[in-house]
């Protein structure tokens, strides 16, 4: 499960990842509101927690432009003040649930279970696609009898495109969600991915094609092989 921290103070964000890192989830941080509200906006994360006080942009402008935007993803608010009104608004604003900072380990991954619950989360083992068969823990590929082992990024570049079968995922989509802040990484490194990922559904011999559509990204075709 992929969870999103939007929060500017560094040191609680990096502790609240390795929280969730160490219970098992994979998170990643955005220390202002502007990116935090831009990586809301994807499909990518499961859940959100979200600090209320940020730069650029308040935690309850975000989850109203989220909300706005119909991106129903749960999200936590995280308040410094014991006041009501931030509660309120937070939950008007559309928080599924809130937090008051500081809190302990327990309680943070209590909520977000609990928020994730109320989706119907269920965890994935793998995910599926015509005959490609991707296990979330071991990160092989499967195809018929024969599978692969994806490194990590191989592993991210496909489990989006799986996630997003209907619609194009653009280079700029996969730069964000896969690379994240590791500042000098360019498209170059997209097409990279992409190309190691084609050689190895062409071992597969799977029916499954990255097409590339030009301008706007990749998306996953059937088709059978010549
Ligand atoms: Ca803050």
């Amino acid at each position: 499960m992929n969870v999103l921290v939007v929060e500017d103070e560094r040191n609680l964000a990096d502790a609240i990842c390795r929280i969730l890192e160490d219970a098992g989830y994979h998170a990643e941080a955005c220390y202002d509101g502007r990116s935090g509200l831009a990586s809301a906006k994807s499909d990518y994360y499961d859940a959100v927690i979200l600090d209320v006080m940020l730069p650029g942009m308040s935690g309850f402008e975000i989850v109203h432009e989220m909300r706005r935007d119909r991106v129903a993803t749960p999200v936590l608010m995280l308040t410094a003040r014991t006041a009501t009104n931030d509660k309120v608004e937070g939950l008007d604003a559309g928080a599924d649930d809130y937090m008051t900072k500081p809190f302990e380990a327990p309680e943070l991954l209590a909520r977000l279970r609990a928020l994730t619950r109320r989706q119907g989360e269920v965890v994935l083992d793998e995910v599926s696609f015509a005959d490609l068969t991707l296990d979330l823990n071991t990160h092989d590929l499967h195809c018929g009898e024969r599978s692969v082992h994806l490194s990590g990024k191989e592993f991210e570049v496909l489990q989006m495109l799986m996630a997003h079968t209907s619609r194009v995922v653009s280079k700029q989509d996969l730069l964000t969600r896969v690379w994240g802040g590791e500042g000098d990484t360019s498209e170059n490194s997209v097409e990279a991915y992409v190309s190691f990922l084609r050689k190895k559904l062409s071992h597969l011999k799977s029916t499954v094609h990255i097409t590339t559509l030009r301008m706007l990204g990749y998306r996953l075709e059937v088709y059978p092989n010549e």
